[in-house]
C-alpha cells in the first residue's frame, strides 16, 4: 500500500511531496510520482511528525461511560496524535502487568494511535508501597513511564526508592507535584480571586515544594524525573535551576495552562475546575516563555474526560479535569505559533520529538525523512473554527474551549502510513 502526499510543507517550510511505502517514508522531494499510489492533495498544509502525548486519561478499565481506549484513541488521532501515554488511575489501577497489558491490547485493537500504558508507582495509587514496576516494564506493554498521576508520591523516602528502581529499568517517574498537606479541600488557585470568590485556595508553593524536593532527589540518585503539568512561574524557575545543575529533569505543560487563567473561575462553571488549577496571567506568561526556551520540554494534554454527572454539578463537588486531545495543537498554534514564540520545528520538537524521547518510544518523534516510520499529520494552519463539544469524538463533553474560536485544523493523520484521519474525519 503506497501513498503519495502532494505539495505539503514539511515543518511549514518549502512545499514537497512525501512518498510512503510499506509504512515508511520512502522519499521527500519535488515532483515525485508513484504508479498505483493513493494520492493525497496537501497544497498549503503543514506536515509535522505525528504528535505524542505523555499524559492522557483514557478511563478504561472502569469508567467506560466517560471514555474508552477506542474513543480516546479516536480523539487523539483527530488531534494529530500517533501515540498517547495512558495514565494509570483507572479502576482497577494499572499497577500490575495484567492491567497494563489489557490497556495496551485495547489500544492495538482500536488501531488509531499507539496506546502506551503508564504504570502506577505505588500499589493502588495509595502512596504506601511500590507497585510491580519490573513486571510492568517486562510485560508486553513495555512500560517505561511510571506515575501515580492524580496523586502525588508524597513520601520522600518512597519517591527516592521509586527513582532508584525506575532508573534501573531505563524508565522515568512522572510526578504529579502537589504537596497534599497544603491543598486539602482546594478548589482553585490561591490568590486574590480565590479569597473574593470564597473558594479554598491551592497555593503555588504546594507544587513548587514537591518539584524542589524531587529535583534534589533525582540529582542525588542520578535518576530521570519528569514533572507533570507544570503550572506556576516559580516551578519554571526551579526547573531552569535544576537543568543548569545537570539534573536529568524534564517537564510538561498543558494546553489549558498555556491559554486560560483563574479568571475563568469567576462564573463558577465547573468545566474550568482542574488540578493543578488555572493560574494567573504572570504564570501563563512564564509557562509560554519556559516552553519557548526549552525549560519546559513538552506539551502534554492531561486529557481528562468526565461523565456529565461528575462534572456538570456545583463547583465544589465537580471532578477536576478537562478534555484536551482534539484541541491541543490548535491551542499551541494560538499561544505559541501565532505569538511568534515557536516555529513549526519548535512545535514538532515540543509535541512529538521530546515527548517520544521522554517516553523512550521507538518509531515516534522521528524526522520527516526517508527511512523513517510514516507517522505524521497534515494541518491547515489558516483554518479557524469554533469548538463545539457535541462534535467531539471523546465520549465526554467537558471541553474548556466550548464556543471559542481556535486556529488550525488537523486534516489528516497517518499511523505507519495508514490514514487514521482523512479530510478531518476519523477513518474508523
Ligand atoms: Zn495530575
Amino acid at each position: 500500500m503506497n501513498l503519495l502526499i502532494k505539495g505539503a510543507r514539511p515543518y511549514g517550510e518549502d512545499a514537497a511531496d512525501i512518498l510512503v511505502r510499506d509504512g515508511r517514508i520512502a522519499a521527500v522531494g519535488e515532483d515525485l510520482t508513484a504508479t498505483g499510489a493513493e494520492v493525497v492533495q496537501a497544497a498549503g498544509l503543514v506536515a509535522l511528525p505525528g504528535l505524542v502525548d505523555l499524559h492522557t486519561h483514557l478511563r478504561e478499565p472502569g469508567r467506560e461511560d466517560a471514555e474508552t481506549v477506542e474513543t480516546g484513541s479516536r480523539a487523539a488521532a483527530l488531534g494529530g496524535y500517533t501515540a498517547v501515554h495512558a495514565m494509570a488511575n483507572t479502576d482497577p489501577v494499572a499497577d500490575t502487568a495484567g492491567v497494563v497489558e489489557q490497556v495496551w491490547r485495547l489500544g492495538q485493537e482500536a488501531g488509531l494511535v499507539d496506546v502506551v500504558p503508564v504504570g502506577a508507582v505505588t500499589v493502588g495509587l495509595a502512596g504506601e508501597r511500590l507497585a510491580e514496576l519490573g513486571a510492568m516494564a517486562d510485560s508486553a506493554a513495555r512500560v517505561r513511564v511510571f506515575s501515580d498521576d492524580g496523586h502525588c508520591v508524597a513520601d520522600p523516602a518512597l519517591m527516592r526508592r521509586a527513582l532508584e528502581y525506575v532508573k534501573a529499568l531505563g524508565g522515568v517517574v512522572a510526578q504529579h507535584a502537589e504537596e497534599p498537606r497544603l491543598t486539602a479541600g482546594a478548589q482553585m488557585h490561591e490568590g486574590d480571586r480565590s479569597a473574593r470568590l470564597g473558594l479554598t485556595g491551592w497555593p503555588a508553593a504546594a507544587e513548587e515544594a514537591i518539584i524542589a524536593r524531587d529535583v534534589l532527589l533525582a540529582g542525588h540518585v542520578g535518576a530521570r524525573l519528569h514533572v507533570c503539568h507544570v503550572s506556576t512561574a516559580g516551578s519554571v524557575e526551579l526547573l531552569r535551576w535544576a537543568k543548569s545543575r545537570g539534573v536529568q529533569v524534564t517537564a510538561e505543560v498543558t494546553p489549558h495552562h498555556l491559554l486560560l487563567t483563574d479568571a475563568c473561575a469567576e462564573g463558577y462553571d465547573p468545566v474550568f475546575k482542574v488540578n493543578p488549577p488555572l493560574r494567573t496571567d504572570a504564570d501563563v506568561e512564564a509557562l509560554r516563555a519556559g516552553l519557548a526556551d526549552g525549560t519546559i520540554d513538552a506539551v502534554a494534554t492531561d486529557h481528562a474526560p468526565h461523565a456529565v454527572e461528575d462534572k456538570e454539578t456545583e463547583w465544589a463537588s465537580a471532578r477536576p479535569g478537562m478534555l484536551g486531545l482534539e484541541q491541543a495543537l490548535s491551542v499551541v498554534v494560538a499561544t505559541m505559533v501565532e505569538t511568534g514564540r515557536l516555529d513549526w520545528r519548535g512545535v514538532a520538537d515540543r509535541m512529538s520529538v521530546r515527548p517520544a524521547a521522554i517516553g523512550r518510544l521507538d518509531g515516534h518523534g522521528r524526522p520527516l525523512a526517508p527511512g523513517e516510520p510514516a507517522n505524521l499529520l497534515l494541518l491547515d494552519p489558516a483554518a479557524r473554527s469554533v469548538v463545539d463539544p457535541a462534535a467531539l469524538a471523546s465520549r465526554s463533553r467537558n471541553s474548556p474551549y466550548a464556543g471559542r474560536e481556535l486556529p488550525g485544523r488537523v486534516v489528516a493523520t497517518f499511523l505507519r502510513g495508514a490514514a487514521t484521519v482523512l479530510d478531518g474525519k476519523a477513518t474508523k
